[in-house]
């Protein structure tokens, strides 16, 4: 009984206030896209009774389509992964300033800016093939350019975002002419030309066909918590370092996004961006990929990620770095990184 009275009563509602329920939406483009991303977004919709219009799209078209759409852009709030891609939306002007106190009391001030928000964390782990690669030999990103590491290097292409910020990242911690000559030693180094993904590079690991690679956590991850027997063959066959824990700390990269300049809902898509730093989101948005929270008050219940334990990671602000990241990519053209 009581189900068909509330029923009845919506209904009454939304014929009542027909322009209000429209204001209640919020336009979402992503370029993160995950299945547990639709709970995610179901119980924002249940919680606040807004509504989630979600597109989805390759980064690149996603904001070559917020640029053409312009004033008119039906957008309000962008969404995507790594900084340097929310740098590249940033630099177009396509963010509005956010001033919120749930952002800014529940997101460390080094994961956010004033114009966009991390909204999880990956580390840039180094993998490394137990047979033919010590752990010692691997401590630190700068290990990679080391000599001794000759014809046993892969990584995916220089020109990855990913890639581009862990440069931007050192570029920042070590600067540009130490971060040169360390590009130009990965380089040297490699037993491949760089090709396919992160989770490539860690199987030609496992295969011995790569000493030691680059890749982000969250692909390891995946393969632990996989059950597939050729997936923890792989698990078996490699290990992971935490890169640089005796100095600055392993480089953290993010999922992220703000509210665009001209979103036509601006208190919706701040209500969004809020719900996103919420405990029950933080552990939607980061356990979906295999990722952390960067809410420190909350912890995801992930079997692979505490079973990969603890680390120290780097505190460089993700902003400051994602501005390197031009720069990153002229060191690595220099170095022949592609
Ligand atoms: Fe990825």
């Amino acid at each position: 009984m009581k189900y068909i009275f509330l029923a009845a009563s919506l209904s009454v509602l939304s014929a009542l206030a027909p322009a209000h329920a429209e204001d209640q939406v919020v336009n979402l483009y992503s370029a993160r896209h995950y299945q547990t991303d639709d709970a995610l977004y179901n119980n924002f919709t249940k919680t606040t009774g807004i509504k989630v219009n979600r597109i989805e799209g390759k980064d690149d078209a996603l904001l070559q389509r917020i640029v053409n759409e312009g004033e008119n852009s039906p957008a309000d709030v962008f969404i995507t992964v790594d900084a340097s891609r929310l740098e590249k939306a940033d630099k177009l002007g396509l963010f509005a300033k956010v001033d919120s106190e749930v952002l800014n009391s529940r997101i460390p001030a080094h994961l956010r800016t004033d114009d966009w928000f991390a909204f999880s964390k990956r580390a840039r782990v180094i993998i490394y093939n137990k047979k033919t690669v010590k752990p010692e030999q691997v401590q630190n990103y700068e290990d990679l350019a080391s000599p001794d590491l000759k014809g046993k290097v892969c990584t995916r292409s220089g020109s990855h975002p990913y890639n581009l910020s862990l440069g931007a990242a050192m570029i920042e911690r070590i600067g540009a002419e130490a971060t040169e000559a360390w590009a130009r030693g990965l380089v040297a180094n490699f037993a491949r030309q760089p090709k396919g993904g992160d989770t490539d590079q860690i199987r030609a690991v496992a295969a011995g066909e790569c000493g030691v690679a680059l890749a982000n956590s969250y692909y390891y991850a995946r393969l632990l918590n996989s059950d597939k027997p050729e997936d923890q063959a792989v698990i078996e066959a490699v290990g992971l370092v935490w890169p640089n824990q005796d100095n600055a700390g392993t480089h953290i990269n993010v999922s992220g996004g703000g509210m665009l300049k001209h979103a036509p809902h601006p208190a919706t898509a701040k209500a969004f961006l809020e719900y996103l730093a919420s405990d029950e989101a933080q552990r939607y948005f980061a356990d979906g990929n295999n990722e952390w929270p960067v809410v420190e008050s909350v912890k995801v219940d992930n079997p692979a990620l505490a079973k990969m334990g603890e680390f120290k990671a780097d505190e460089q602000s993700i902003g400051g770095l994602a501005k390197a990241t031009t720069e990153a990519q002229k060191i690595y053209d220099r170095a022949g990184y592609r």
